[in-house]
Parts: C-alpha cells; sequence; structure tokens
C-alpha cells in the first residue's frame, strides 16, 4: 500500500469549500475526516442522553459510547487501563489539572521541576500559577546552536533532582522531534515523574506509555484530525490518585453532605460537569480512522514535502530558517530578513497560503531566539506535493514585495 495524498485529502470536505487555499496552518488546528463528523452527527441523532446519571436505556447507549471513546484512547496509547484516560476540554486544560493537582501532594515547597525553553505556554504557565506560587522552583533546558535542546545541560539540570521532568515530544513552534527515549531513561534515572506534552507530537507517533514508562502524557483532540473541546490528560493509576481535583462539582463525587464531600473513583473523579460526549466520540472516530492509515506511508510523504521545502528555502538569500528539516515531525520556521512576521504572513494570506506568524504561544522560545517571532508552515497528510511546489514558487517571489 502506498500513500496517497490525493486519496486522505478527499476525506476532507473542508477542502471542497476552499479550493483555492493552501492550508499550512496544522499546528494551530487540522481539518476533519468525513468520519469524525459523521459520528458527532450520529451521536446528537442516535445516542444523545447525558451520561452516568440515569439508568435509563437512553443514557446507557450514551455511556456505552462514551466509555468506548476512553478504551479507544486507552489503547492508542497502550495506556494499560482505561481508567488512566481522563477527558478534559484540551491540553490547556489537562496541563492546569495536571499541575494544580501535584501541588501541594506530590509537589512541595523547594522541590524542582525541570522544563524546557521551548515549551507552549500551556506547558509553562500553569507551572508558574500554581507550582512556583507554592515555592516550586522551576529550571529550563536551554537550546544549543541548532535549536535542538541542549542534552549535556539536560543532564546537567537533572542533577539538580527535579522530581517532575516536563517536555514536547516535538516543538510546535520548531517541529523538532525531542529524543523522547533517552530523556525519558536520564530522568527515570534521576528519580524524576516523566510529564510529556504530546499536543504537537501525538499526531506524528502516538507513543507507547507503558513501553516508555511515562507517567502522565497530555494531547488535544484537535490536532489529531479530531474536534475541537476534547483533549487528553493520560497517567499512571498511582499518580492520578494522588492528584487534587481541580473542578468540583458533579460526576465527581461519591458522596456530599453541606460540610463534606468525598470523591468518585478514577476516572471520574477528575472529570466533574457533564463530559464533552460528542466530543471524546469524534476524538476515538479520529483515532480509529488514523489507525486504518498507512502511517509510515503518511510520515515519509510529509518528510518527502518538508525536504523539499527546506532545500527550496536554502537557495533564497533572504530567508532564515530557524529550524531544521532533520527530526522534524512537518513544520518550517522561518524569518524574511529585515522584514517583520506579520507583514510577510499577510503576503501570504494574499496569495491565499494560510499560515501564522507570532511567538506561536512560545514566547520564552523566541526570546532565547533573540527574535519576536517567526512564520511557521505546518504540514498534514493531506498537503500535496502540487500545494508545496505552489509555496516554493510564492516564496521564491516574496523578497521581491518588500
Ligand atoms: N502544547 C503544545 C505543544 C501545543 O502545540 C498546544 C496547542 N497548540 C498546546 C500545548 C495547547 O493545546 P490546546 O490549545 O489545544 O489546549
Amino acid at each position: 500500500m502506498t500513500f496517497s495524498a490525493e486519496l486522505f485529502r478527499a476525506e476532507f470536505g473542508y477542502f471542497r469549500q476552499h479550493p483555492d487555499w493552501i492550508y499550512l496552518d496544522n499546528a494551530a488546528t487540522m481539518q476533519k475526516p468525513a468520519v469524525v463528523l459523521e459520528a458527532i452527527q450520529q451521536f446528537y441523532l442516535t445516542q444523545n442522553s447525558n451520561v452516568h446519571r440515569s439508568a435509563h436505556y437512553l443514557s446507557q447507549l450514551a455511556t456505552q459510547a462514551f466509555e468506548q471513546s476512553r478504551r479507544t484512547i486507552a489503547q492508542f496509547l497502550n495506556a494499560g487501563s482505561s481508567h488512566q484516560v481522563i477527558f478534559q476540554s484540551g491540553a490547556t486544560a489537562a496541563f492546569n489539572q495536571l499541575v494544580f493537582g501535584l501541588t501541594g501532594t506530590v509537589l512541595n515547597a523547594g522541590d524542582r521541576v525541570l522544563l524546557t525553553v521551548l515549551e507552549h505556554h500551556a506547558n509553562l504557565v500553569p507551572w508558574q500559577l500554581h507550582a512556583k506560587s507554592a515555592g516550586i522552583e522551576l529550571d529550563f533546558v536551554p537550546l544549543d546552536q541548532q535549536n535542538r535542546l541542549d542534552l549535556d545541560a539536560y543532564q546537567r539540570l537533572l542533577q539538580r533532582k527535579p522530581k517532575v521532568v516536563s517536555f514536547a515530544q516535538v516543538s510546535n513552534a520548531l517541529g523538532h522531534i525531542q529524543p523522547m527515549e533517552p530523556m525519558i531513561k536520564l530522568a527515570k534515572a534521576a528519580g524524576a515523574l516523566v510529564v510529556v506534552d504530546g499536543a504537537q507530537g501525538v499526531v506524528w507517533q502516538q507513543p507507547d506509555l507503558q513501553a516508555l514508562d511515562i507517567d502522565a502524557y497530555i494531547f488535544s483532540g484537535h490536532k489529531l484530525y479530531g474536534p475541537t473541546g476534547i483533549g487528553v490528560l493520560c497517567a499512571k493509576t498511582a499518580l492520578l490518585e494522588q492528584l487534587k481535583p481541580l473542578f468540583g462539582g458533579g460526576e465527581m463525587i461519591q458522596h456530599v453532605s453541606l460540610e463534606t464531600v468525598s470523591f468518585a473513583a478514577l476516572p471520574y473523579r477528575l472529570e466533574a460537569g457533564t463530559p464533552n460526549m460528542a466530543g471524546a466520540i469524534g476524538l476515538a472516530a479520529a483515532v480509529n480512522w488514523l489507525q486504518q492509515q498507512d502511517l509510515d506511508g503518511l510520515k515519509l510523504h510529509k518528510t518527502q514535502l518538508l525536504t523539499e521545502l527546506y532545500a527550496a528555502c536554502m537557495q533564497i538569500p533572504q530567508i532564515e530558517l530557524l529550524s531544521q528539516s532533520n527530526l522534524n515531525a512537518g513544520i518550517l520556521l522561518f524569518n524574511l530578513k529585515n522584514e517583520h512576521p506579520a507583514d510577510v504572513a499577510e503576503l501570504l494570506n494574499q496569495f491565499k497560503l494560510a499560515a501564522r506568524a507570532g511567538s506561536h504561544c512560545a514566547m520564552p522560545l523566541f526570546q532565547h531566539l533573540n527574535c519576536n517571532g517567526a512564520v511557521r508552515l505546518s504540514l498534514a497528510g493531506y498537503t500535496t506535493n502540487a500545494e508545496i511546489a505552489q509555496v516554493i514558487a510564492i516564496l521564491k517571489k516574496l523578497p521581491e514585495f518588500f
């Protein structure tokens, strides 16, 4: 079976609505295949009812569909057990739950947490909000000359004995794939819990959580061909049991009196309120669909397109590349010398090329790189060779417009 971007793309009705556009903003959100839209519609048409609360038959239908989605995600990540999958509204919510839940339980004043300078704000601001204010010290792995994580510095920082190490599997700004396996091994040898931000990485490579010994893994549905408003915190049972719930309310309790509360078992303890049932079902549909695709072919396709794009950019003297093509999950980050990235993206917009400019929710990374932002082109399985040829032609013309 060879991967065909055209056949893959045919499953996305969005492109028939916007035939003139080249969509290279996939690191912001991805388009959804028909099966995902159908699964959401089918849920509302045939199964919609609130989960868990009612004993009636219709509620049981909804509950079964929702819990089946949880099992699908647990299998996809090889988590071990479905109660380890906590549905959240996205990666941001998952990080807030995780960090809030760890603070004062697993992490206390004087403990250290090791992050990196390239983290998305979702893997930084919750640590600042909850952990730092409780006296927990944050350290950051810097980058080397190639804008890759400096692994020597990582090893030195591990000597400070952080209790938690948390890093992105793939940088959403640079596209660089982190050496997750050796990083986890080193962190474990130093006695740390490992949290992996899979928001940008999961679409490139789903992790085997048990084989990799990851303590907590987080991602959002909308960057995995799934719907918005749904994300996952998947963690080891022992860790989840220690987390303080961030949200209190219905569904997450065992018993409540006016003075006291006792909580339900996992996963419900960390899922207060009516969950996003259609979102979870849509995400499971995306995962089931993705697993039927030629994923190696898809990866190779993205790598070939990206390599072509980088080779062309190297020939354009005005282009400054901030990321590298090797060990990259499909992102090109660049600037046009002496031009503001927002102006470049606006010009690309006029060429009907959807790109994103700015600091990509990773401001400290750009402080580290000593620039105030950059233009990002992010690829997906449905990006075609013809589109990349067009993009290259546009990029060659760009300097003339300034
Ligand atoms: N981490 C990374 C690496 C991301 O790319 C994103 C989304 N761009 C997030 C976290 C946050 O995800 P969300 O906005 O879906 O909550």
